[in-house]
């Protein structure tokens, strides 16, 4: 077992005068100071409960791009379609947006004009976002890429507690706890001012278990490390749970008074004995077994508690949903899930991961998680917006199947408005999306910086980034909290709800405001009643530079209600109050290796770059940390294929091919290469990606498709 990671926690320096906000990135939010001394902005961090003053090295360099750099500060614009982009007006752009955006509806429907969010805007922005689609647009077709991240915990969680709340405990749980299983996760390179708590629970003995297959920085802190197949979670899952029963180590009597369908998931797993798991996910039986007694010894002894947590790797898959509810069996089995202490959470990966698939910019969604498919949730929030219900859009597509549809003269959708996401690098299948992208009549984009998906819009706009304009957001354990401005934005750059604002009043819809607090206050009356009720969790509640600032956990109804850290203490969110386990039987990718593309690609996140890597690319320490993508590999694989380290590589699979340097590892199963996702161009991972996706989530196979490896003349590469 290796040491846990260094974590780089330093305290704010209390002679810096800054601004009290949180990082830019990743859901854990961690609280530092935005600081300026002689013209140039730093990072200080500061106490707040998740990173209790640890940043990790994006954080400490968010500041570099409040600095200047290749920022945008003028409107682009496309005379033509193949002509260049030239700086243009305020007025120009929006003019050139609106007349697009009518041609297109007269001609095909308010449904031929789309809009893509992000996991990365505030609450409000998100909010409004899906407003204006439904009210201003009237199409149906919104969605964001939150669909390529949590969707499935999120669906799993719906599913088996009746609520989505992603990881409903406070993180400090986890120091607590005596084992922790991460599900598929590497919070030490993602999040690693989360490794302190399990920091503080392994300092009292407790056991960290992680199924991966890759021997990641988190493995190598692990007591255990099952390294299983690419794909094959639910089996593990289900053998877990097959040696508990089996050891005794389950709760029958928080089975028999908390849950429902216990009876079809114990015929079903009693099938998963440890051989057969090993045959399935090359995990050895022995120590499938020792991971089952070590997680429900911990939950079975007097006051012990044991958490599951569930990342990316188990997710991001066409049964994306079916492994989380799998493991989501094996907790409740356990007794785990509404007893203090213990849990399953999800580890949500986005900056507002988990406000932005609450509040609106969802395909099937309104706010507050109120439905489109359901008449009183419209009736709701059409009284509050002070439209006819009737002319809210039903549901629309789904974030794939709406960029599937994309295209020019005949495609379902001919216009795509994009705000805070870089779909070239993040979603699957880039090449074949490129090329939908180009023929498409009218493709916006509005975002600080011109990402590979900027560069081939007809329109883009410049927009303010964290640290130029308030608003609030959710972190992974559902606590709100505000993100406060620190800068003006430069000039000539607008907010996201300018922007919103501005085409909404073009567009003649009334009601939209460029304000983030007014558009909070009425975000907030969307919400109550809904089942993420955020109403009592108004900006005043939330003092950022106070002592004791730490947000307020949703729901939290009114002004009074102390906010909820923990929902499922009392009763599950279903209406008879019970948890639901769901049979699950291992399935396995949609593609599996053969004789043309023999191993196994999976993709991720390395810990010095962010998500598509349009800010973190950018940072010249991050970039030089990590400045391209690889194709990370066990020796003995390398070398049956004749590649040495630094050797250029050409994968292929079905869908296309990517090149890198190659990056040798005994780390990683011999059957499987892993390839960073966060760049465009040749190196970029989903040109490679499979756009299979999970039937219930709709989320894309990112995690295991068939790859091909031959080696690439260096200059090629
Ligand atoms: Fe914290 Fe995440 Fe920002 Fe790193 S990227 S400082 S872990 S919020």
């Amino acid at each position: 077992m290796d040491s846990l990671p260094s974590l780089g926690v330093a305290l704010a320096d209390p002679g810096l005068a800054g601004t009290d906000t949180h990082c830019p990135y990743c859901a854990l939010q961690c609280g530092m100071s935005v600081v300026q001394a002689e013209g140039v902005w730093s990072i200080a961090a500061r106490d707040f409960p998740t990173n209790r003053g640890g940043l990790c090295r994006k954080g400490w360099t968010a500041a570099e791009l409040l600095n200047g750099g290749d920022r945008l500060t003028t409107p682009l614009m496309r005379d033509h379609k193949g002509g260049p982009l030239r700086p243009a007006t305020w007025e120009e752009a929006l003019d050139r947006i609106t007349t697009g955006i009518r041609a297109i509806q007269a001609d095909a429907g308010a449904d031929a004009v789309a809009v893509f969010g992000g996991g990365g805007l505030t609450n409000e922005k998100a909010y409004a976002l899906g407003k204006f689609a439904r009210v201003a647009l009237g199409t149906a077709n919104i969605d964001y890429n939150g669909r390529f991240c949590m969707a499935s915990a999120a669906a799993a969680g719906l599913r088996a507690f009746g609520m989505d709340r992603g990881m409903p405990f406070p993180v400090s749980d986890i120091g607590g706890a005596d084992a922790v299983f991460v599900s598929g996760g590497n919070p030490a390179e993602t999040m690693p001012p989360l490794m302190q708590w399990f920091e503080e629970g392994r300092a009292r003995g407790a056991h960290l278990i992680v199924s991966d297959p890759r021997r990641t920085a988190t493995a190598r802190a692990a007591t255990l490390h099952l390294p299983l197949t690419p794909g094959t979670d639910a089996a593990l899952a289900n053998g877990l749970l097959n040696v508990a029963i089996a050891r005794k180590l389950i709760d029958p009597d928080y089975i028999a008074s908390r849950t429902e369908g216990w009876d079809r998931v114990r015929r079903i797993v009693a099938s998963y004995w440890p051989d057969r798991v090993e045959r399935i996910t090359g995990v050895p039986g022995r120590d499938v077994e020792r991971a089952a007694i070590l997680l429900g010894e911990a939950a079975r002894a007097e006051g012990g508690r044991a958490i599951i947590l569930s990342g990316r790797g188990t997710e991001q898959q066409s049964h994306g949903v079916d492994n989380a509810l799998a493991f989501i069996n094996l907790a409740l089995a356990l007794g785990l899930p509404g007893r203090a202490g213990s849990g399953w959470g999800c580890l949500t990966g986005q900056g507002n991961g988990q406000g932005g698939r609450e509040h609106g910019q969802k395909a099937d969604q309104l706010p507050g998680y109120r439905l489109l498919a359901n008449p009183q949730h419209r009736a709701d929030v059409a009284a509050v917006w002070g439209v006819d219900p009737i002319s809210l859009p039903q549901p629309g597509l789904s974030a794939v199947e709406l960029l599937s549809a994309t295209g020019g003269a005949g495609a379902r959708i001919r216009g795509l408005l994009v705000f805070a996401c870089n779909l070239l690098v993040s979603a699957p299948d880039a090449a074949a999306l490129r090329g939908r992208l180009d023929q498409a009549e009218l493709l916006v984009v509005a975002d600080p910086f011109l990402s590979e998906t900027a560069a081939i819009a007809d329109v883009v706009l410049p927009v303010a980034q964290w640290a130029e304009e308030s608003g609030t957001m959710t972190n992974l354990e559902g606590r709100v909290l505000l993100r406060r401005k620190a800068k003006e934005p430069p000039a000539g750059v607008w907010t996201d709800l300018q922007v919103i604002a501005a085409l909404a009043d073009r567009l003649g819809a009334k009601g939209f405001t460029a304000d983030p607090e007014a558009t909070g206050d009425e975000f907030r009356r969307c919400t109550a009643g809904g089942m993420a009720d955020y109403a009592g969790a108004s900006w005043d509640r939330l003092p950022v530079d106070a002592a004791g600032d730490a947000g307020v956990f949703w729901p939290c109804p009114d002004a009074d209600h102390p906010g909820t850290p923990r929902p499922f203490l009392d009763r599950f969110a279903h209406p008879d109050g019970r948890a639901r386990f769901h049979g699950i039987e291992h399935q396995g990718p949609a593609e599996q290796p053969c004789a043309d593309y023999p191993l196994i690609l999976t993709t991720g996140r390395v810990m010095g770059q962010y998500q598509s890597g349009t800010q973190t690319r950018r940072i010249p320490e991050l970039a030089a940390a990590e400045p391209a993508a690889y194709a990370e590999m066990h020796p003995d694989t390398a070398r049956q294929h004749g590649l040495a380290p630094g050797d250029d590589v050409a994968l292929s699979t079905r869908r296309g091919s990517a090149r890198m340097a190659v990056r040798l590892t005994r780390d990683i199963r011999r059957d499987t290469v892993f390839v960073p996702f966060h760049w465009g161009g040749e190196g970029s991972a989903n040109r490679l990606t499979i756009a299979a996706l999970d039937p219930v989530s709709r989320i894309p196979e990112y995690k295991a498709c068939a790859v091909r490896l031959d080696r690439a003349p260096k200059e090629s590469a």
